[in-house]
């Protein structure tokens, strides 16, 4: 769990209910004694920011391109695309998705909202909450799309062991998608 910013709290409660034993990842040490990890939702460019300053930027990038299994949800699917279409100044990403993403393309806080979504490998849907979410804009094509909007708004990929959506599932305690990633170790 990348402990920096974010919704560290909701995701550890999600990955406890699945049995995992959950570590707080702020350091590279931290980094290399996990089997996977999730980047939260919270504020991207100020996760990367923190990501700098803890000199754990170039740890995520190798970790996440030697196959590390991987979940970002909403500002950690920014996190992990391989291009940020509206970035802010000096904002960067971990790579992992060969994705252009567009941050905020709901529009402001006032235009989160709330769904029931499918996400392939999932029965049933799942609620999901957008909040200032992105959308994947572009992908390349071993990039597999597991969650579209009835609009045909991209909001989750996958691609090898690497998982982005745009939502938030932890926020209710549906620990599915947690574990999709927990099965990809
Ligand atoms: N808009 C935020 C960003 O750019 C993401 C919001 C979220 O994670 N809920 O990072």
């Amino acid at each position: 769990m990348l402990a920096l910013q974010g919704d560290v709290r909701e995701h550890a409660v999600t990955l406890e209910k699945l049995g995992c034993n959950v570590v707080e990842v702020r350091t590279p040490a931290d980094l290399a004694s996990v089997e996977a990890l999730v980047i939260p939702g919270g504020e991207s460019t100020t996760i990367f920011k923190l990501a700098e300053v803890f000199g754990m930027t170039e740890p995520l990038r190798e970790a996440i391109a030697s196959g590390l299994p991987v979940l970002g949800t909403c500002a950690g699917l920014i996190l992990l695309a391989k291009e940020i279409l509206d970035p802010a100044s000096n904002q960067g990403s971990f790579g992992g998705l060969d994705i252009s993403v567009r941050r905020n393309a709901f529009g402001n806080q006032n235009d989160s909202f709330e769904t029931e979504l499918a996400v392939r490998g999932i029965e049933g849907e799942v609620r999901a909450a957008f909040i200032r979410a992105p959308i994947v804009e572009a992908l390349d094509h071993s990039v597999e799309v597991i969650s579209t909007l009835p609009s045909g708004q991209i909001v989750g990929v996958r691609q090898g062991k690497v998982m982005g959506i745009s939502f938030h599932p932890e926020i209710y305690g549906d620990a599915r998608v947690h574990q999709l990633l927990v099965d990809s170790i």
